[in-house]
């Protein structure tokens, strides 16, 4: 393990959230789809099943992509925002069988202040280790997600849509093509 197991959920939990939107593509599109991807990413705490915070967490999505574009002091600036904004105050705690971690607001803040809170925790911690060339693109040339290398050797290309296999089988098409 790289980081902190709550500063490696922080940030696959930033780069889901930031996939559930792209071009043409809206992953979130009502309450329903929240509730999955709520369930789906383990988060737990409050959760209103409304219109109004699924709008807060959709808002959040272009700030925090911006993060995976920008340069050191840009991503400090993002991160140090969200912290302020949220009153963010960070304590250790334990919950749900979980060992001791921090979090830096209370569990029944709106969501998407913990998920902003979350993401920025997670990201000061990328800062401090020197480490935000982990935030990296997909690269496939068709897909804009983005993805964080968490990998001994910095080897991870492609994002968790399959776009890996997508690339490997396109590659073995061209090969068969020029072969024949
Ligand atoms: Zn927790
Ligand atoms: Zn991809």
């Amino acid at each position: 393990m790289l980081f902190a197991h709550d500063t490696e959920c922080g940030l696959a939990a930033a780069a889901a959230l930031v996939n559930t939107t792209g071009p043409g593509r809206e992953g979130l599109p009502d309450v329903a789809a929240l509730d999955e991807f709520f369930t789906a990413h383990g988060w737990s705490g409050r959760h209103e099943h409304t219109d109004a915070e699924l709008l807060q967490v959709r808002a959040l999505r272009p700030r925090l992509r911006r993060i995976w574009y920008a340069d050191t002091d840009e991503v400090v600036e993002i991160v140090n925002l969200l912290l302020r904004e949220s009153r963010a105050l960070p304590q250790l705690i334990r919950h749900d069988g979980e060992p001791y971690h921090l979090h830096a607001v209370p569990r029944d803040a709106p969501l998407a202040t913990r998920m902003a809170v979350e993401a920025a925790m997670a990201l000061a911690d990328l800062v401090r280790a020197g480490e935000l060339s982990r935030l990296r693109r997909c690269d496939h040339p068709d897909c804009d997600n983005v993805l964080v290398d968490l990998s001994k050797n910095r080897s991870r290309r492609f994002c968790d849509a399959g776009c890996g296999n997508r690339a490997a089988v396109s590659a073995y098409r061209a090969r068969k093509a020029s072969h024949s």
